[in-house]
């Protein structure tokens, strides 16, 4: 999960790293009550989980409350590629003499973590990195050893920070390693990392991107979330420990393992083509144990989605066999029908791999109504998208 940069913030000031005082602001009324607060010069800053919010004109200087006001009335609604801006983080200004940057991340081609560390931050650093890439330091971390003040203070040296920023970088530095560590974040990035014009070493914005795999022990991250950007089908999907994801199509997929139903998708999409441009309309990998329950839930799921036209259930049997996935099938229609949410679409299956015979066997003395059972993974495809563009 992304953290929106003032969650970032808030949470840099927790480790005791120097950041501008700052409120967020929904509405154009309460930008101005902030800058009101805040007084003097102040930023009005989009809050959007993407780069490059000052080149969008999404990051804007204001003198006072009055012209705060106004900036907000500019930034807030805006869409920055393709993120739409719902509130502002309004700051004090900052007397900005340089920019830096600095990251930790998870450098996973290399199995390491990485810091990365250049004097010359700021809006440029891609174009630093491309053209000028000696001018940005690359330096491993050990995750046993970690980064304490003076391993900080070299990689400061190393990215090529001026004597002045030296000790408040290090100190930075070192309590962004604590973050990174503590909060299971893969990326913590700070750009720009300012010296201001009397000599404190700040950070000016703030990227952190928390590990979900962590979310077990980091129960208080559930806070970070984005309800408001959340699909309701996924966030129901995530109650109930679905690999759901929707996507814009007519064809319901529901596959065993993540690699069979990436691959379910493409073969629909391109199935589809023959028909009107029928396309996937979920992604959903129901596991390895395909018990009737789960395969009730994903299949209530999946058919609460109003694009639904077609459901594809592709199913490879190996530690579950077909027929216990077949057995799922049936009792999931039984359950919904229990619940007043019979099955009313079309069902193309296909069994393959362990027990496939006595799988479609048992699906078809079911006789389950509108379910048809195909054997191959293209035919079913193409069945599934003709099914759609007739419902559709
Ligand atoms: P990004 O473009 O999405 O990375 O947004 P940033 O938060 O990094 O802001 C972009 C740029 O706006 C920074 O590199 C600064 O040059 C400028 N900026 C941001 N805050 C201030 C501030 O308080 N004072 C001044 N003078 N410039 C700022
Ligand atoms: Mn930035």
């Amino acid at each position: 999960m992304d953290l929106f940069e003032h969650q970032a913030k808030e949470l840099f000031a927790e480790y005791g790293i120097p950041v501008p005082r700052g409120v967020v602001a929904h509405t154009v009324e309460e930008a101005r009550a902030a800058a009101e607060q805040l007084t003097g010069r102040v930023v009005v800053k989009a809050q959007v989980k993407t780069g490059g919010r000052g080149k969008a004109g999404g990051v804007k200087v204001a003198d006072d409350a009055a012209d705060a006001e106004q900036k907000a009335t500019g930034i807030l609604g805006m869409d920055i590629k393709g993120h739409t801006v719902h509130k502002v983080l309004v700051e004090e200004a900052s007397a900005i003499a340089e920019e830096y940057y600095f990251s930790f991340l998870l450098d996973r081609a290399n199995r390491t973590f990485l810091a990365i560390c250049s004097a010359s931050g700021g809006m440029d650093i891609e174009e630093v990195a491309h053209t000028a890439p000696e001018k940005v330091a690359q330096i491993p971390v050990s995750p046993l050893t970690g980064v304490d003040r003076a391993r900080g203070r070299e990689i400061a040296q190393a990215g090529g920070l001026p004597e002045a920023a030296l000790d408040g970088a290090a100190d930075i530095i070192e309590k962004l390693w604590a973050v990174f560590v503590d909060e299971d974040a893969t990326l913590v990035e700070v750009n720009p990392m300012i010296l201001t014009q009397d000599g404190q070493v700040k950070a000016l914005d703030g990227k952190v991107t928390l590990d979900d795999n962590a979310s077990f022990r980091q129960t208080e991250h559930e806070g970070y979330a984005d309800k408001a950007a959340e699909d309701p089908l996924e966030a129901r999907a995530k109650e109930k420990d679905l690999n759901y994801v929707k996507l814009d199509g007519s064809v319901g997929i529901i596959g065993n393992g993540a690699g069979l139903v990436m691959s379910t998708l493409d073969v629909v999409a391109y199935a589809g083509e023959q028909f009107g441009g029928q396309r996937p309309a979920n992604f959903l990998d129901i596991g390895g144990g395909a018990s009737a329950e789960v395969m009730a839930n994903g299949l209530e799921i999946v058919l609460s989605d109003p694009s639904v036209k077609s459901v594809f259930v592709n199913v490879f049997g190996g530690i579950t066999a077909c027929d216990a996935v077949a057995n799922g099938i049936v009792s999931a229609f039984k359950l919904l029908s229990e619940r007043g949410e019979a099955v009313t679409h079309p069902l193309v299956v296909r069994l393959d791999g362990n027990n496939a015979t006595l799988g479609r066997q048992i699906l078809s003395d079911a006789g389950l109504p509108r379910v048809e059972l195909v054997d191959t993974m293209d035919e079913a495809a193409k069945r599934a998208a003709e099914l759609a563009a007739v419902g559709a």
